[in-house]
């Protein structure tokens, strides 16, 4: 009997030791572990004389391409991204800050995602804890643009990994101009158009992947750009189309 009473006593102590830790299970929000965090660049170039990688006679003519392409990816949440207009000209961050906004309009992602924190010192593109937009010098040349993000992946390819931070870096080698009313009649001759190259690197971050048929040219989600160009400035269907699968599926 005796026995009987130690034994259970030992029991009701293992219990008690152990309750704290089953009570205090994981905290949901648990630290991101940095070897989960991954990495994702979009190299924006201007268009080739020839296009690379040109079907050819004896191979299969490859899928039509839809009229936008999911990356994977999301933002959740709202972000808060910074400028370093050093080398930039005068205005652009109204210019970044458009090219922002047209992707939270109602009949796109229709959210709030991004936030306008003020200027920074920081360029480039690093994982250091801010989304910064900056100009700095891409070889070659041919590159205009590159949007970096970085993902918490959560290995459920059914489920949008979420970007925990981004940086857009625009050439700095590349002359940069802002096209006066996004339209014309005096286009830009000699530079590229910030707003224009900026809407297309935002959607990158936004969850949208490059498209490079001939067809999809109109769409912001095209994969070249040109000096003068302002056709990315405004979403087209299929930008929208696509980010509305995303943000509001
Ligand atoms: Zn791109």
């Amino acid at each position: 009997m005796k026995k009987l009473f130690i034994s259970l006593l030992l029991s009701l102590i293992i219990l008690l030791c152990l309750l704290p830790v089953t009570v205090s299970a994981e905290p949901l929000n648990k630290p991101i572990n940095p070897k989960d965090i991954k990495e994702m660049t979009f190299v924006h170039f201007a268009k080739p004389d020839k296009p690379p990688g040109q079907a050819k006679k004896d191979k299969p003519e490859p899928e039509p391409e839809g009229t936008y392409e999911l990356i994977g990816t999301k933002i959740n949440g709202n972000a808060t991204y910074y400028v370093n207009t050093s080398g930039a000209p005068d205005g652009s961050i109204t210019e970044i800050n458009a090219s922002f906004d047209a992707w939270e309009e109602e009949d796109a992602a229709g959210e709030d995602l991004f936030t306008n924190g003020g200027t920074t010192p920081i360029s480039g593109r690093k994982y250091d804890g801010q989304n910064t937009i900056s100009w700095a010098r891409i070889a070659p040349k041919s590159t205009i643009a590159i949007a970096t993000f970085w993902y918490y992946s959560d290995g459920d390819p059914g489920t949008f990994d979420e970007i925990v931070e981004f940086d857009i870096v625009f050439n700095a080698f590349l002359n940069w101009g802002i096209d006066p009313d996004g339209e014309g009649p005096t286009p830009l001759t000699d530079a590229f158009d910030i707003r224009n190259i900026g809407t297309h690197e935002v959607g990158h971050i936004v969850g949208l992947g490059d498209l490079y048929d001939n067809d999809n040219s109109y769409l912001t989600m095209y994969g070249y750009g040109s000096i003068g160009e302002t056709q990315k400035i405004s979403l087209e269907a299929g930008d929208k189309a696509g980010a509305q699968a995303i943000y509001n599926p």
